[in-house]
Protein backbone atom coordinates (compact mmCIF):
# COMPACT_ATOMS: atom_id res chain seq x y z
CA UNK A 1 0.00 0.00 0.00
CA UNK A 2 1.11 3.93 -0.47
CA UNK A 3 0.04 6.36 2.18
CA UNK A 4 0.06 9.71 0.21
CA UNK A 5 0.02 13.03 1.94
CA UNK A 6 -0.33 16.49 0.16
CA UNK A 7 1.58 18.71 2.95
CA UNK A 8 1.27 21.63 0.96
CA UNK A 9 -1.30 23.05 -1.72
CA UNK A 10 0.21 26.65 -2.54
CA UNK A 11 2.68 28.56 -5.39
CA UNK A 12 4.46 30.94 -5.78
CA UNK A 13 4.83 32.35 -1.96
CA UNK A 14 3.28 30.51 1.28
CA UNK A 15 0.55 31.75 2.90
CA UNK A 16 -0.62 31.79 6.83
CA UNK A 17 -2.98 29.44 5.42
CA UNK A 18 -1.55 27.51 3.06
CA UNK A 19 1.92 26.47 2.96
CA UNK A 20 4.18 25.33 -0.60
CA UNK A 21 2.54 22.23 -2.80
CA UNK A 22 4.48 19.50 -1.63
CA UNK A 23 3.88 15.50 -1.59
CA UNK A 24 4.80 13.12 0.79
CA UNK A 25 4.79 9.27 -0.06
CA UNK A 26 5.35 6.40 1.84
CA UNK A 27 5.42 2.77 1.47
CA UNK A 28 6.99 -0.01 4.07
CA UNK A 29 9.14 2.38 5.81
CA UNK A 30 10.42 3.95 2.88
CA UNK A 31 9.38 8.11 2.64
CA UNK A 32 9.86 10.21 -0.28
CA UNK A 33 9.25 13.73 -0.68
CA UNK A 34 8.44 16.01 -3.99
CA UNK A 35 9.36 19.29 -3.60
CA UNK A 36 10.35 21.57 -0.72
CA UNK A 37 9.81 25.06 -0.61
CA UNK A 38 10.09 27.54 2.33
CA UNK A 39 8.18 26.22 5.33
CA UNK A 40 7.72 22.73 4.16
CA UNK A 41 9.09 21.39 7.50
CA UNK A 42 6.66 22.86 9.34
CA UNK A 43 3.88 21.70 6.79
CA UNK A 44 5.24 18.05 7.27
CA UNK A 45 5.14 18.34 11.03
CA UNK A 46 1.48 19.53 10.79
CA UNK A 47 0.33 16.61 8.57
CA UNK A 48 2.15 14.35 11.47
CA UNK A 49 4.50 12.97 8.17
CA UNK A 50 7.74 11.56 9.61
CA UNK A 51 10.72 13.29 8.29
CA UNK A 52 13.24 11.35 9.09
CA UNK A 53 11.91 8.26 7.53
CA UNK A 54 12.03 10.84 4.19
CA UNK A 55 15.16 8.56 1.78
CA UNK A 56 14.15 10.55 -1.66
CA UNK A 57 13.75 13.86 -1.93
CA UNK A 58 12.29 14.70 -6.38
CA UNK A 59 12.90 18.32 -7.32
CA UNK A 60 10.60 19.71 -9.80
CA UNK A 61 12.43 22.56 -10.80
CA UNK A 62 14.96 24.88 -9.15
CA UNK A 63 11.83 27.96 -8.74
CA UNK A 64 12.60 29.25 -5.09
CA UNK A 65 8.74 27.80 -3.87
CA UNK A 66 9.82 23.88 -5.05
CA UNK A 67 14.08 24.38 -3.55
CA UNK A 68 14.54 26.75 -1.11
CA UNK A 69 13.40 24.47 2.11
CA UNK A 70 15.45 21.96 1.53
CA UNK A 71 18.82 23.16 3.80
CA UNK A 72 16.09 23.73 6.54
CA UNK A 73 14.48 20.08 6.01
CA UNK A 74 18.06 18.59 6.05
CA UNK A 75 19.41 20.31 9.31
CA UNK A 76 15.92 19.28 10.82
CA UNK A 77 16.04 15.55 9.66
CA UNK A 78 19.70 15.61 10.90
CA UNK A 79 18.41 16.96 14.27
CA UNK A 80 16.00 13.85 14.21
CA UNK A 81 18.67 11.55 14.39
CA UNK A 82 18.73 10.57 10.87
CA UNK A 83 21.77 8.76 10.09
CA UNK A 84 21.43 6.65 7.06
CA UNK A 85 21.74 8.55 3.51
CA UNK A 86 20.00 10.38 1.54
CA UNK A 87 19.06 11.03 -2.11
CA UNK A 88 17.94 14.20 -3.66
CA UNK A 89 17.00 14.10 -7.58
CA UNK A 90 15.91 16.40 -9.85
CA UNK A 91 17.06 18.07 -13.24
CA UNK A 92 20.35 18.86 -14.86
CA UNK A 93 21.62 21.60 -12.89
CA UNK A 94 21.04 20.34 -9.39
CA UNK A 95 24.21 19.46 -8.20
CA UNK A 96 25.27 23.26 -9.18
CA UNK A 97 22.27 24.85 -6.89
CA UNK A 98 22.47 22.40 -3.91
CA UNK A 99 26.03 23.31 -3.57
CA UNK A 100 24.86 26.42 -3.11
CA UNK A 101 21.79 25.77 -0.97
CA UNK A 102 23.40 23.56 1.50
CA UNK A 103 26.29 25.86 2.32
CA UNK A 104 24.53 26.79 5.10
CA UNK A 105 23.72 22.66 5.98
CA UNK A 106 27.51 22.08 6.01
CA UNK A 107 27.69 19.42 9.15
CA UNK A 108 24.49 16.76 8.39
CA UNK A 109 24.87 13.58 9.93
CA UNK A 110 24.26 11.93 6.81
CA UNK A 111 25.21 11.59 3.31
CA UNK A 112 24.06 13.14 0.83
CA UNK A 113 23.78 11.68 -2.61
CA UNK A 114 22.49 13.89 -5.39
CA UNK A 115 20.96 12.50 -8.85
CA UNK A 116 20.63 14.61 -11.88
CA UNK A 117 17.84 12.77 -14.04
CA UNK A 118 15.85 13.86 -16.75
CA UNK A 119 13.60 11.17 -17.66
CA UNK A 120 15.82 8.82 -19.90
CA UNK A 121 17.43 7.55 -17.17
CA UNK A 122 16.38 4.07 -15.47
CA UNK A 123 13.59 4.51 -12.60
CA UNK A 124 15.01 5.02 -8.84
CA UNK A 125 14.06 2.30 -6.81
CA UNK A 126 12.92 2.46 -3.20
CA UNK A 127 11.73 -0.47 -1.26
CA UNK A 128 8.90 -1.25 -3.60
CA UNK A 129 8.68 2.10 -5.31
CA UNK A 130 9.80 2.80 -8.96
CA UNK A 131 9.95 6.86 -9.18
CA UNK A 132 10.35 8.29 -13.27
CA UNK A 133 10.67 11.43 -14.02
CA UNK A 134 9.03 13.19 -17.17
CA UNK A 135 9.37 16.49 -18.98
CA UNK A 136 7.26 19.40 -18.44
CA UNK A 137 7.22 22.76 -20.25
CA UNK A 138 8.06 25.81 -17.53
CA UNK A 139 9.56 28.62 -18.30
CA UNK A 140 12.67 26.62 -16.67
CA UNK A 141 13.73 22.75 -17.60
CA UNK A 142 11.02 21.24 -15.16
CA UNK A 143 10.19 17.89 -14.61
CA UNK A 144 7.24 15.76 -13.19
CA UNK A 145 7.08 12.52 -11.84
CA UNK A 146 5.40 8.89 -11.36
CA UNK A 147 5.40 6.71 -8.37
CA UNK A 148 4.33 3.02 -8.99
CA UNK A 149 4.42 0.20 -6.93
CA UNK A 150 4.16 -2.88 -9.19
CA UNK A 151 2.51 -6.49 -8.59
CA UNK A 152 3.14 -9.90 -9.23
CA UNK A 153 0.98 -12.17 -10.34
CA UNK A 154 -1.41 -14.54 -8.52
CA UNK A 155 0.76 -17.13 -7.12
CA UNK A 156 -0.50 -20.46 -8.46
CA UNK A 157 -0.44 -23.36 -5.67
CA UNK A 158 -1.41 -25.85 -7.80
CA UNK A 159 1.39 -25.12 -10.39
CA UNK A 160 3.92 -25.27 -7.90
CA UNK A 161 2.78 -28.70 -5.82
CA UNK A 162 2.77 -30.26 -9.75
CA UNK A 163 6.37 -28.79 -10.17
CA UNK A 164 7.18 -30.69 -6.86
CA UNK A 165 8.31 -27.06 -5.40
CA UNK A 166 8.75 -27.58 -0.87
CA UNK A 167 6.10 -25.43 0.77
CA UNK A 168 9.20 -23.44 2.06
CA UNK A 169 10.33 -21.82 -0.89
CA UNK A 170 6.86 -20.54 -2.00
CA UNK A 171 7.51 -17.10 -0.62
CA UNK A 172 10.83 -16.04 -2.61
CA UNK A 173 9.12 -17.44 -5.43
CA UNK A 174 6.38 -15.03 -4.62
CA UNK A 175 9.01 -12.31 -4.30
CA UNK A 176 10.53 -13.00 -7.64
CA UNK A 177 13.26 -14.74 -6.35
CA UNK A 178 14.87 -17.93 -8.46
CA UNK A 179 14.91 -21.02 -6.47
CA UNK A 180 17.46 -24.17 -6.89
CA UNK A 181 15.55 -27.75 -5.08
CA UNK A 182 17.19 -30.59 -6.00
CA UNK A 183 19.45 -29.55 -8.73
CA UNK A 184 16.33 -28.03 -10.39
CA UNK A 185 15.79 -24.66 -10.67
CA UNK A 186 12.24 -22.95 -10.57
CA UNK A 187 11.43 -19.18 -11.37
CA UNK A 188 8.60 -17.08 -10.57
CA UNK A 189 7.08 -17.28 -14.26
CA UNK A 190 6.88 -20.51 -13.59
CA UNK A 191 4.55 -20.63 -10.67
CA UNK A 192 2.94 -16.65 -11.16
CA UNK A 193 0.04 -16.18 -12.94
CA UNK A 194 0.01 -12.61 -15.20
CA UNK A 195 0.83 -9.61 -13.23
CA UNK A 196 -1.69 -7.89 -11.37
CA UNK A 197 -2.75 -4.18 -11.40
CA UNK A 198 -0.63 -1.82 -9.20
CA UNK A 199 -0.08 1.10 -7.58
CA UNK A 200 0.67 4.66 -9.31
CA UNK A 201 0.38 7.96 -8.88
CA UNK A 202 1.57 10.73 -10.92
CA UNK A 203 2.56 14.49 -10.81
CA UNK A 204 3.24 17.61 -12.47
CA UNK A 205 3.11 21.54 -11.41
CA UNK A 206 4.70 24.06 -13.11
CA UNK A 207 3.50 23.65 -16.43
CA UNK A 208 1.57 24.51 -19.45
CA UNK A 209 -0.57 21.33 -20.45
CA UNK A 210 1.54 18.72 -22.64
CA UNK A 211 0.64 15.54 -24.18
CA UNK A 212 3.92 13.22 -21.45
CA UNK A 213 0.99 14.29 -18.70
CA UNK A 214 -1.49 12.02 -19.84
CA UNK A 215 1.02 9.59 -21.12
CA UNK A 216 2.71 9.45 -17.82
CA UNK A 217 -0.12 10.00 -15.99
CA UNK A 218 -2.29 7.60 -17.37
CA UNK A 219 -4.46 5.55 -15.48
CA UNK A 220 -3.14 7.10 -12.39
CA UNK A 221 -4.79 6.09 -8.76
CA UNK A 222 -4.37 9.80 -8.07
CA UNK A 223 -2.97 12.26 -10.58
CA UNK A 224 -1.79 15.33 -9.13
CA UNK A 225 -2.13 18.76 -11.17
CA UNK A 226 -1.18 22.35 -10.89
CA UNK A 227 -4.09 24.60 -10.57
CA UNK A 228 -2.41 27.96 -10.63
CA UNK A 229 -5.96 29.43 -11.84
CA UNK A 230 -9.69 28.55 -11.50
CA UNK A 231 -10.90 30.81 -13.84
CA UNK A 232 -10.81 29.65 -17.52
CA UNK A 233 -10.81 33.50 -18.56
CA UNK A 234 -7.60 33.71 -16.37
CA UNK A 235 -5.94 30.82 -19.69
CA UNK A 236 -3.79 33.65 -21.01
CA UNK A 237 -2.10 34.79 -18.34
CA UNK A 238 -1.49 30.74 -17.15
CA UNK A 239 0.24 30.83 -20.86
CA UNK A 240 2.02 33.63 -20.67
CA UNK A 241 3.35 32.25 -16.79
CA UNK A 242 3.53 28.64 -18.27
CA UNK A 243 0.75 27.50 -15.54
CA UNK A 244 -2.36 25.62 -15.79
CA UNK A 245 -5.93 26.64 -15.05
CA UNK A 246 -7.97 24.03 -13.08
CA UNK A 247 -10.08 23.35 -16.35
CA UNK A 248 -7.20 22.49 -18.60
CA UNK A 249 -5.42 19.96 -15.69
CA UNK A 250 -9.38 18.40 -15.50
CA UNK A 251 -9.21 17.70 -19.24
CA UNK A 252 -5.96 15.95 -18.70
CA UNK A 253 -6.83 14.09 -15.95
CA UNK A 254 -10.24 12.70 -18.55
CA UNK A 255 -7.39 12.12 -21.33
CA UNK A 256 -4.92 9.85 -18.92
CA UNK A 257 -7.98 8.43 -17.86
CA UNK A 258 -6.99 8.61 -13.74
CA UNK A 259 -9.23 7.71 -11.29
CA UNK A 260 -8.92 10.84 -9.39
CA UNK A 261 -7.43 14.22 -9.95
CA UNK A 262 -5.75 16.52 -7.13
CA UNK A 263 -5.72 20.16 -7.63
CA UNK A 264 -2.67 21.84 -5.74
CA UNK A 265 -0.24 24.69 -6.37
CA UNK A 266 -2.95 27.33 -5.94
CA UNK A 267 -1.80 31.30 -6.92
CA UNK A 268 -1.98 33.36 -3.79
CA UNK A 269 -4.24 35.62 -5.17
CA UNK A 270 -6.95 32.25 -5.19
CA UNK A 271 -8.82 32.87 -1.73
CA UNK A 272 -11.31 29.53 -1.73
CA UNK A 273 -10.18 27.26 -4.61
CA UNK A 274 -13.85 25.46 -3.62
CA UNK A 275 -15.38 28.12 -5.33
CA UNK A 276 -14.73 26.76 -8.98
CA UNK A 277 -15.23 23.36 -7.86
CA UNK A 278 -17.99 22.28 -9.05
CA UNK A 279 -16.93 24.10 -12.62
CA UNK A 280 -13.75 21.76 -13.12
CA UNK A 281 -16.10 18.49 -11.83
CA UNK A 282 -18.37 19.01 -15.13
CA UNK A 283 -14.80 18.35 -16.70
CA UNK A 284 -13.61 15.37 -14.81
CA UNK A 285 -16.09 14.17 -11.93
CA UNK A 286 -13.36 13.17 -9.92
CA UNK A 287 -11.69 16.12 -9.24
CA UNK A 288 -10.36 16.79 -5.56
CA UNK A 289 -9.68 20.49 -4.45
CA UNK A 290 -6.33 20.33 -2.81
CA UNK A 291 -5.92 20.90 1.04
CA UNK A 292 -2.76 21.57 3.20
CA UNK A 293 -2.29 17.90 5.13
CA UNK A 294 -5.11 15.73 2.99
CA UNK A 295 -4.16 12.01 3.13
CA UNK A 296 -5.48 8.89 1.01
CA UNK A 297 -3.97 5.33 1.52
CA UNK A 298 -4.02 3.50 -1.95
CA UNK A 299 -4.26 -0.15 -1.44
CA UNK A 300 -4.10 -3.24 -4.10
CA UNK A 301 -7.49 -4.09 -5.70
CA UNK A 302 -8.23 -7.61 -5.02
ZN1 LIG B 1 5.76 26.95 -8.34
ZN1 LIG C 1 7.94 27.43 -11.20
Amino acid sequence: MLDLCLAGTGGMLPLPHRFLTSLYVKCQGHALLIDCGEGTQIALRKAGCSFKAIDLICITHFHADHISGIAGLLLSMGNSDRTEPVTIAGPKGLCQVLSGLLVIAPELPFEVHVEEIDGSDAPISLGLMKIESFPLKHRIPCQGYTIEVQRAGEFLREKAQALGIPVNLWSHLQKGETVQNAGCQFTPEMVLGPPRRGLKVAYATDTRPVPAIAEYGRNADVLILEGMYGEDEKLEKAKERTHMIFSEAAHLAKQAAAEELWLTHFSPSITDPFEYESAVQTVFPNTVIGQDGMKKRLKFVL
